[in-house]
This record gives structure tokens, C-alpha cells and sequence, in this order.
């Protein structure tokens, strides 16, 4: 891999060229006067949380030179615990990085996290890991940089992204403190209350929040015992309330809040008191807190996820309540949808359309995942109706039909993209499966193409370069021969060279040769 700082530009920038998809609102004309600064970087990333640092790693894989801007200068001080589910997991075995990250994890069974409903998961799922896997948000965070670092993209903390401009060859983007940068594209990857889709001027519509939580970690003033009686009491009327022991006297709170802030900074202990003492009548004492954080259930979704050179990705493009642990897993997973498409168009190979394809086929991820959050907390309801609701779901998922559909939705394994008429599996992500070198991920770590022949009888041809190759009549599938696009979405499935060609040119572009 040559250098990501180099300031000659990308071998081929023909497709750059070329390039008209997407004008709109946000995109200024070229101007006699346009900006001259030299494209230093060819994507610039607003925010290195999950989104950010997964979407720099995926582009450093196709040597786009990549510079990440974070306006904080130190990791997140609070230690929320999110759930890697299954297809994030695979992702991470996919590029291989899941043995690091799970020696920092914990396994927990893959269900009862519809609506928390009580309930296992079904047998056989349809993955090699089927499991959830608990991570401090601030270590995956750390991994994921990391990762992205070795791979050769450039991370700048204390770089708040303040302005930029666009036109038809590329994006200035001012930082807080003035300085300007160039780049070919700007992903705003900084959260839900993006910068960049504000400046953007893309609509963000969908539902305010209409309570809000506290949570915290702190010490208590009263035993332990004393807490866990009264805990018990208020949990049998109000779920949504936590004073969990994790010893050292200290305790992770979850308590609603008095009202509904819509801030951003944290919440003071005061709050915290306040909020005690309205549901268990007393504050348990709390002082000396660890960290104070606060989240609303808010659900908006960015109407547009792409603006000319100006993308959204994560948080920055949806917003919904963490229940169900969804929303690090959305963002990771748009990063890994946008990444290599940004690249191909990068590189100068993308077919025409295959960048819009990244709207197409996320938003509605997006719009899904907002609905399924959505219902959730109504069943989380204490009201009569909505425990009504919840006791018929309850004994519905006894079918094993509605609680596998359930489970394939939060965990992601169920999402097909519409690539068409054809089997069932073409659009469908492929679970790891054994092939003659070991196991199919295994193959994926570059982010290429891979194209799996059992019948020893096709090629990949022109596209060797983008796509690789297998021949393996052993492959524990039942299909001849199938296409894997970098994500690992299943593009094509047959046993025709000449349909082959059409799909290959279809995802990755005119042959080389
Ligand atoms: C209580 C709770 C529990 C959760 N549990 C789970 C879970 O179990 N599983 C799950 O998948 N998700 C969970 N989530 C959701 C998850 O935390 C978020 O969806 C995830 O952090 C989104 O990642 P992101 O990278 O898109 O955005 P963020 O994590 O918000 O990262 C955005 C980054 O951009 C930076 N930034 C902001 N503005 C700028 C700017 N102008 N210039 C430069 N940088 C900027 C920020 O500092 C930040 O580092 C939970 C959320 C909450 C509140």
C-alpha cells in the first residue's frame, strides 16, 4: 500500500470526471473562483466514533486516502455497553478483526432482546456466530481506530468540522479554528446531531423525543440491601429504572428523567437526585459520580443520504431509541455498504449509480430499524393497552417462525436488498461456510470481490483485479457458483459466463482488460 498522504492524485479519476449523480440543494456550481487548495485527501471523514473509524478502515482497504476529523480530543468518558449482534460480528470476521475484539467481550445468548421479551432465540440460526456480544462503547471505539491507523488512515482529534463548500471537483472543509482542507468527498459520520447534515440542509423528520433517561455510574449512601428491596418494589410498576451493583459501592443508574431536555451536555447529580427521588421517594444518597449521560427516544431519519461529494452515514442519517442495541450495529454496517462503492468511485471503476446505491439500499435498512425500535417502546409501556399488546407478542413468539423474523431483524442476518428477480439468497448477506482454504470469510479480508466457482468452469477475467477467485466444487452450498460483493452480499448466483460478465460489470465496473 503506498502512502495515504501522498498529494498526487488517485491513479484514475476518470469516473471523477464524469461525475454528475446526485446535484442538489447543498451543491454549489463550479465558479470561476472555485477553490484551488490542492486535493490533499480523497474522503474526509466528519467524527471517529464506530461509523467514522469503520468507514476510514474500509476505505484505507482500496488505498483511498483518508483523513479523519474528531472534535473531541479524548475518548468518551462514559461506559455505555453496547451489543455487537450477529452481523456485525460477522463483519468484524470478515475483515479479521473479531478474535481482537472479542477477547475484549462478552458472549451472551443472541435473544430476548425484542422489546425484551423473555425469550430464547430459535435453533439454528443461520450464522457461525450466532451469539451477541457485549463491548464498552469507548473500547470498540478504540479498536476500530486503531484498526483504521494500521491500515494507514490519518486521524486528527480536537478537528471539529465548522463549514464546507462543495463543487464540481471536490469539498473545502473548514475546521472550527479556520483551517481549511481538501478533499474529493466529505462523509459527515458525526453523529445525531450532525454538523455536516444540518449544513447540509437535509431534511431530518420522524418523531421528538418524548421521555428521556438518565444513566450514570455512582456511589450510593445506603446498603445494598436496602436498594435492592426498593429497587424490586418500583421495578414491579416501572421498568425502566436500574441501580445495578458493580461493586465497590459503586452502581450503574437507569432512571427516567423529570422532563424532556433535547440537551447535549450531560445531566448533573442534581438531576440524577431529582429523578430518584420522584420514582423510589428517596436518592439512595448518590454522590461521587464515575459519569452522567442522558439519550431520548427520538426517531429521525435524514431524508437524503447524499448531497453531490457530501454523504451521511451512523447517527449523523438515523436516530432512534437504544433499545434492542441497534444503532452502533446500523452505522457500522452502512460504512461497511458505502465504503467500497466511495472507493470505486475513488479508483475510477464504479459503474454508473453504484454510489446512489448506498441510499437505495440503506435507507430503507434505516426506516425498518426505526419502526421495529419504534414498536418496541410502545410494548415497554406500562400502560393497560400497550401490556396487552405485549402478553399477545409474548405468546406469539412461542412460534418459532415470528420469533426467528424478530431476531433476524435486530440482529441483521434477515435484510435483503432488492437486487432483483432471482433465488432466494440473491441480496442476502452469506454466512461464513467452510471452502477448500479453511472458511469463506477467511478470503474477505481485503474487501475485494470473490467469486466462488463449483463448477471450475468460469473466470472473473477482466475483473481479477477487483474480484478474486475460487474454484472449490467442495463448498458446502447449494448453488454452482455465486458472486460476493466487499460487503459480502450475495450479487449474482448461476453457472453462465456470459450472465457473469453483465453482473460483473454491473458491481464493479468496465474489465481491466
Ligand atoms: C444508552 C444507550 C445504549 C446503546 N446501546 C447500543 C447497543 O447495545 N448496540 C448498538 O448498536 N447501539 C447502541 N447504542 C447506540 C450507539 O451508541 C450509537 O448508535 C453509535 O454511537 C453511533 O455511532 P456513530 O459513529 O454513527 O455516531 P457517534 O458515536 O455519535 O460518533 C460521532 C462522532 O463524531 C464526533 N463529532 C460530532 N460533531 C463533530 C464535528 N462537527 N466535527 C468532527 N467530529 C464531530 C463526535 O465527537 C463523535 O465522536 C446505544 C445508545 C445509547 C444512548
Amino acid at each position: 500500500m503506498h502512502s495515504p498522504f501522498t498529494p498526487e492524485p488517485s491513479p484514475d479519476d476518470r469516473a471523477e470526471r464524469d461525475f454528475t449523480a446526485g446535484d442538489g440543494p447543498g451543491l454549489r456550481s463550479p465558479a470561476p473562483g472555485a477553490d484551488r487548495t490542492p486535493l490533499t485527501f480523497d474522503v474526509i471523514i466528519a467524527g471517529c466514533g464506530p461509523t467514522g473509524a469503520t468507514l476510514a478502515a474500509e476505505l484505507r482497504l482500496h488505498d483511498v486516502r483518508v483523513l479523519v476529523l474528531e472534535k473531541e480530543t479524548e475518548p468518551k468518558s462514559f461506559v455505555r455497553i453496547v451489543g455487537l449482534h450477529i452481523r456485525t460480528i460477522e463483519l468484524m470476521a470478515m475483515r479479521g478483526l473479531l478474535e481482537r475484539i472479542a477477547q475484549h467481550g462478552r458472549r451472551r445468548p443472541a435473544g430476548g432482546f425484542f422489546a425484551a421479551v423473555d425469550k430464547p432465540a430459535p435453533e439454528g440460526l443461520d450464522s457461525a456466530h450466532a451469539y451477541l456480544l457485549g463491548i464498552p462503547q469507548p473500547v470498540i471505539e478504540r479498536l476500530l481506530e486503531e484498526h483504521a491507523i494500521a491500515l494507514g488512515a490519518q486521524v486528527r482529534h480536537g478537528c471539529a468540522v465548522a463549514g464546507f463548500e462543495q463543487d464540481d471537483e471536490g469539498v473545502t472543509v473548514e475546521l472550527a479554528g479556520g483551517e481549511r482542507l481538501r478533499s474529493r468527498y466529505l462523509v459527515g459520520c458525526d453523529g445525531g446531531r450532525s454538523t455536516v447534515r444540518k449544513l447540509l440542509g437535509v431534511g431530518f423528520p420522524g418523531e421528538p423525543s418524548r421521555t428521556e433517561t438518565l444513566m450514570g455510574e455512582m456511589e450510593a449512601g445506603v446498603p445494598q440491601e436496602e436498594i435492592t428491596a426498593k429497587v424490586t418494589e418500583v421495578n414491579e410498576t416501572r421498568k425502566p429504572f436500574q441501580l445495578r451493583p458493580f461493586g465497590g459501592g459503586v452502581y450503574g443508574v437507569v432512571v427516567p428523567a423529570l422532563g424532556v431536555s433535547d440537551r447535549a451536555e450531560p445531566p448533573t447529580l442534581e438531576d440524577f437526585r431529582q429523578a430518584l427521588r420522584a420514582i423510589a421517594g428517596t436518592d439512595f444518597g448518590v454522590h461521587s459520580p464515575r459519569w452522567l449521560s442522558r439519550f431520548g427516544d427520538a426517531t429521525r431519519l435524514a431524508e437524503r443520504y447524499r448531497v453531490g461529494r457530501v454523504l451521511l452515514a451512523g447517527d449523523a442519517a438515523h436516530i432512534h431509541p437504544p433499545i434492542g442495541g441497534q444503532g452502533l450495529n446500523l452505522g457500522v454496517q452502512d460504512a461497511f455498504n458505502l465504503g467500497w462503492k466511495l472507493a470505486a468511485q475513488i479508483r475510477g471503476w464504479a459503474p454508473e449509480a453504484l454510489l446512489d446505491t448506498y441510499q437505495a439500499e440503506r435507507h430503507p435498512v434505516a426506516a425498518d430499524v426505526l419502526d421495529n425500535t419504534r414498536a418496541q417502546m410502545e410494548l415497554l409501556s406500562t400502560e393497560p393497552g400497550p401490556q396487552a399488546v405485549r402478553r399477545l407478542l409474548t405468546e406469539l413468539m412461542d412460534i418459532e417462525e415470528v420469533n426467528r423474523r424478530l431476531i433476524e431483524k435486530i440482529t441483521a442476518i434477515g435484510i435483503r436488498y432488492d437486487f432483483g428477480e432471482g433465488p432466494d439468497l440473491l441480496g442476502r448477506r452469506l454466512r461464513d461456510i467452510d471452502v477448500k482454504q479453511g472458511n469463506l470469510y477467511g478470503l474477505l479480508h481485503r474487501g475485494r470481490g470473490l467469486l466462488l466457482d463449483r463448477t471450475e468452469r468460469l473466470t472473473a477475467g477482466g475483473w481479477s483485479d477487483r474480484v478474486d477467485y475460487l474454484a472449490d466444487p467442495t463448498a458446502s452450498l447449494d448453488v454452482p457458483c455465486f458472486l460476493l460483493r466487499p460487503d459480502g452480499h450475495v450479487a449474482w448466483i448461476g453457472d453462465d459466463q456470459r450472465d457473469l460478465d453483465d453482473h460483473l460489470s454491473r458491481w464493479f465496473g468496465n474489465p481491466a482488460n
